[in-house]
């Protein structure tokens, strides 16, 4: 055990009390509320994201199946004003005219037929329009809800990193105070995830919170003051009041 000023000693304390505060800032800043909400908020997005760009294909399908109808309608439309010139005008043989009289009414009923199915098509499309301008205002504000959850966890790592760095600044300065050797053995226990110095108040170590047994307890006591002891529970460097 190494020997050690009290005053050293009692210095542990004030670092101890720095290192929980910035394991408690470090803290802060990995669990975050909105760091689960940008999480959340991206495996949302990515879904709904999958939901626009399929109502995207479908609108684009129909306005591709409408353009063609149209081409088509157009087509048969021309096809039946030319016959219907071709019969106004009334010229060649009776049978020729029945042939065409056929055509006509054969055009009519695919006319007829084709803008059925443009009213059809119609319809789809505007069910489709409608899912589309839900998907796109979902994924939007999805989008927007991450991008605020982003700016506030932005604000709080800013507010939380001034105070790392106000902390740490503290901490070096307090570990500037205390002799080299009580501090390696102060960074020794608190490596192994342990609280490395804590009080001995009454016959309780305030690290553990474990009541020394009276051996242990006789034994710290009776140490001299510049004695550096160690709770025999935890491992803390155990400063005397
Ligand atoms: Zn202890």
């Amino acid at each position: 055990m190494p020997q050690a000023d009290p005053t050293d000693q009692r210095r542990l304390l004030d670092i101890a009390a720095t290192d929980r505060a910035i394991a408690a800032a470090d803290h802060r800043r990995n669990t975050l509320p909105e760091l689960a909400l940008i999480a959340a908020g991206t495996e949302r997005t990515a879904s709904l994201r999958v939901a626009k760009v399929n109502a995207e294909t479908e609108v684009a399908d129909l306005e591709r199946d409408g353009r063609k109808l149209d081409l088509e309608i157009d087509q048969v439309r021309a096809r039946a004003d030319r016959d219907a010139e071709r019969m106004a005008a009334g010229a060649g043989p009776a049978k020729d005219l029945s042939n065409l009289q056929h055509e006509i009414d054969t055009l009519a009923r695919r006319q007829a037929t084709l803008e059925d199915r443009s009213l059809e098509l119609m319809e789809l499309r505007e069910k489709a329009d409608a899912v589309l301008a839900t998907a796109t205002a979902d994924f939007d504000a999805a989008a927007a809800e991450i991008a605020a959850a982003e700016s506030r966890r932005d604000d709080q790592f800013a507010d939380l990193d001034d105070e790392l760095a106000r902390l740490r600044a503290t901490r070096a300065e307090q570990a500037g105070q205390v002799p080299d050797d009580l501090l390696a053995l102060y960074e020794r226990i608190r490596k192994t995830g342990k609280i490395a110095a804590a009080e001995l108040r009454g016959a309780e170590c305030q690290a553990c919170r474990l009541e020394l047994d009276s051996v242990a307890l006789s034994q710290i006591r009776s140490a001299p003051a510049d004695q550096v002891m160690r709770c025999t529970e935890c491992g803390a460097i155990l400063v005397r009041g």
